[in-house]
């Protein structure tokens, strides 16, 4: 069987933004990537592995917000690897057109004021599209897992399920205080914005069925399965009053 690592490389400090390295035995997938300017954080910890750019076979995005899309474009120029993403945040990605933020609370509206989240970053055409609930076999990138679509944060989300069971979920939730940070970092909290929480929920349950048991995510520290579940139930919750 095929053995995986998984690095999650610290785009800002204290857990603040994350992006995922997965090192198989082929090479290495890269999800996410950050905020615009982070190759270098990704090439140092690419460096820590003993790798390059060039070892980076695919580039995942979850979403289309900035910290996940901001150095997708010139990732792909150093990398040399496909980009893939889904259909459905593709007019985001292009920049045609512009994303909608729906804050979670009060804080979440005063950090959209700063512009942090608005941001521009270079705009591009993911390589390989997936569509509506498609799933993609990572088995040729030499990865044991898959990408699936989970919207909710936005409607082109998508995580990738890996046979270690462990989930890279992308902003479906997110650990921490606001953005990671030191305490409660086991705590399971809506990130900054969400589209659809009940769509968020359904998401993560079906994640549980799947038997995923971390969760890694881009903003805090990783969640275990059971407080996934609890606030999977807490956005039912929500969304029914
Ligand atoms: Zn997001
Ligand atoms: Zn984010």
């Amino acid at each position: 069987m095929n053995t995986v690592k998984i690095v999650r490389i610290p785009i800002l400090p204290l857990h603040m933004v994350n992006a995922h390295l997965i090192l198989g035995p082929d090479g290495a997938i890269l999800v996410d990537a950050g905020i615009p300017g982070s190759e270098r954080k990704i090439g140092r910890a690419l460096a820590q592995e003993k790798l390059t750019f060039k070892d980076i076979k695919l580039i995942i995005i979850t979403h289309a917000h900035v910290d996940h899309a901001g150095s997708a474009a010139r990732l792909r120029e150093l990398t040399g690897a496909p980009i893939l993403a889904h259909e459905s945040d593709a007019k985001h990605y292009s920049r045609e057109e512009k994303m909608t933020f729906c804050p979670t609370g009060r804080l979440a509206r005063l950090f959209y004021k700063t512009g942090f989240i608005s941001q521009h970053y270079e705009g591009f055409t993911p390589d390989i599209v997936i569509s509506q609930n498609q799933t993609f076999d990572l088995q040729r990138f030499g990865v044991p897992g898959s990408v699936t679509h989970t919207p909710g944060h936005t409607s082109g989300s998508v995580s990738v399920e890996l046979d270690s069971k462990d989930a890279m979920v992308g902003d479906l939730l997110a650990s921490g205080i606001l953005l990671g940070g030191i305490m409660r970092k086991k705590h399971a909290i809506r990130p900054p914005f969400e589209d659809d929480p009940y769509e968020v929920a359904q998401q993560l349950l079906r994640l549980i069925s799947a038997g995923n048991q971390t969760f890694h995510v881009g903003h805090g520290a990783p969640l275990g399965v059971n407080e996934v579940l609890r606030h999977a139930e807490y956005l039912e919750r929500l969304s029914v009053v």
